[in-house]
């Protein structure tokens, strides 16, 4: 395709993993760790019904001690009484998780989705939604003809292609210093009573779907 040929690079690539626990007693709550270690990405923890999913998801040189990032995180747990000592493994999963979108996504006949596009959300790691969007729209563009599917597809999914981000823009040096920026400043606008309103972009851009399930914990800040 044109303007493509630029081959996919490492730091084009988050990762991710996970270890999926069984115990007896798992509790409700679930927590979330921005910039775990001080390196750009996060680390969550959240309850399945049969135990706790453990997570990370790191962006460029982070991305390789991945690993490392979730064991620390997963004895912090441990410590803090958030995740019980008697537990079994059962499953390990993970992956590498596009971070940037391609010079080309699509060119005549052809149409990028989902990850393949790179439309993955650097903040959040969240591709499913995106993924299905961005498939639902290339099926709807190719059923209604074959006259000019590129153009008719990227104007489709502009709206998801605004929320990624432009080519190239989620260098993770510039995402931690102002995740870093955010995080502190939060605090002192707390104390001025204004919390809530420096919580809600932030809040809505993960939680924004208006299709949460019935009874969901996630809601929009108003
Ligand atoms: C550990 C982890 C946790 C994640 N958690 C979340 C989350 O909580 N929420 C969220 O929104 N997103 C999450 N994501 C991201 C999300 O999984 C992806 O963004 C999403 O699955 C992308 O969907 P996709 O259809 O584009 O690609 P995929 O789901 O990767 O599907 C591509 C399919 O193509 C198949 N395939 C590949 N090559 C070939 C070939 N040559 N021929 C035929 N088939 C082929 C693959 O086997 C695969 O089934 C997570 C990712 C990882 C790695």
């Amino acid at each position: 395709m044109a303007g493509s040929r630029r081959p996919r690079w490492r730091q084009d690539f988050g990762a991710c993993l996970v270890r999926d626990y069984t115990c007896q007693r798992p509790h409700r709550s679930a927590v979330v760790f921005y910039l775990w270690n001080g390196e750009p990405g996060y680390c969550w923890l959240f309850p399945t019904g049969q135990g706790y999913r453990l997570g990370a998801g790191f962006l460029g040189s982070a991305a390789k001690s991945t690993r490392r990032h979730l064991d620390s995180m997963e004895q912090f747990c441990q410590a803090s009484g958030l995740l019980p000592g008697e537990r079994r493994l059962h499953r390990i999963s993970g992956a590498l998780a596009p971070v940037r979108l391609p010079a080309t996504i699509a060119a005549q006949r052809v149409l990028l989705v989902g990850d393949a596009a790179g439309l993955l959300d650097p903040l959040s790691g969240e591709g499913i939604y995106n993924a299905m969007r961005s498939g639902q729209a290339a099926g709807l563009v190719l059923g209604q003809g074959l006259d000019r599917p590129a153009r008719r597809y990227l104007r489709a999914i502009r709206p998801l292609l605004r929320e990624v981000g432009p080519p190239g823009a989620s260098h993770p040096g510039l995402m931690v210093a102002a995740l870093k920026a955010y995080f502190g400043l939060v605090p002192g606008l707390d104390r001025l009573g204004l919390g809530g309103l420096a919580r809600r972009p932030f809040v809505n851009r993960l939680f924004r779907r208006g299709s949460l399930p019935p009874g969901s914990h996630y809601r929009r800040l108003h």
